[in-house]
């Protein structure tokens, strides 16, 4: 039996928690620029103020709450163990707060530092990475902090081929598709639902399709992940149970 079911999440499940992301109305673009801050350009030019710039990230999670979709997933785990493989892009732990204990974090984690060295990860929660920080394994000052840039490869990718491969349901929630692809994942599964608040455009390399993210899955709920958290739980368990 093989009807496991494929999470991906994205910034609009913690945008209702208030976590800031770089999208439109939401406000980080107004203080920074994104490619200073999230690329590795960026790091290469100026160390220091991407530093400040997660650092202030990891401050500004330490008062945010998990909202009711982070807790209904949590709750999905729970019931169903082993049956759901969720892959978050979001890099706050807002889902682990909820209960969750298997979340695949694609684009890495706020709360965690990581040697450039050898590679040790490590929890520093809310606190700030200093300059004298040092990696607690091999003692190397080359810290950093353990989020994905633009530039840089995401080795947890490889989850999406595992899940494609032995989930039925494919479940995207609060993302737009514009960095992970979830149309053409999707198109991989007979059985997929995307929770999105609005209609998105597809749009590829290759310009616009004219169609909308939600025309390739074969159900839509409009609505913010919260206010959809229940008719997606009854969704993911008739569909566990059947
Ligand atoms: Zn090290």
């Amino acid at each position: 039996m093989m009807n496991n079911v494929m999470i991906i999440s994205g910034a609009g499940l913690s945008a209702e928690s208030g976590i800031r992301t770089f999208r439109d109305s939401d406000g980080l673009w107004e203080d920074y620029d994104v490619m200073e801050v999230c690329s590795t350009q960026g790091w290469n030019n100026d160390r220091e103020k991407v530093t400040r710039f997660y650092n202030a990230r990891r401050k500004d999670l330490h008062d945010k709450v998990p909202n009711k979709a982070h807790c209904t997933l949590a709750a999905l785990e729970q019931q169903f163990p082993g049956r759901i493989m969720h892959l978050t892009q979001n890099v706050d732990n807002l889902l682990e707060r909820a209960g969750c204990r298997e979340v695949i974090h694609l684009h890495g984690t706020l709360t965690d530092l990581r040697c450039e060295e050898c590679g040790h990860v490590w929890d520093i929660g809310y606190e700030a990475q200093h300059e004298y920080d040092a990696c607690p394994r091999c003692e190397s000052s080359a810290v950093r902090h353990n989020v994905v840039m633009f530039g840089e490869s995401a080795p947890e990718y490889r989850h999406i081929y595992d899940a494609i491969a032995s989930c039925e349901l494919f479940v995207a929630i609060g993302t737009s598709g514009q960095v992970i692809d979830i149309v053409t994942i999707a198109q991989e599964f007979e059985h997929s639902l995307l929770i999105n608040p609005k209609r998105e455009e597809y749009v590829t390399a290759f310009g616009s399709f004219e169609k909308n993210i939600d025309d390739f899955f074969e159900h839509f709920i409009q609505k913010k992940a919260s206010q959809a958290a229940d008719e997606m739980a009854a969704f993911i368990t008739q569909f566990l149970q059947r």
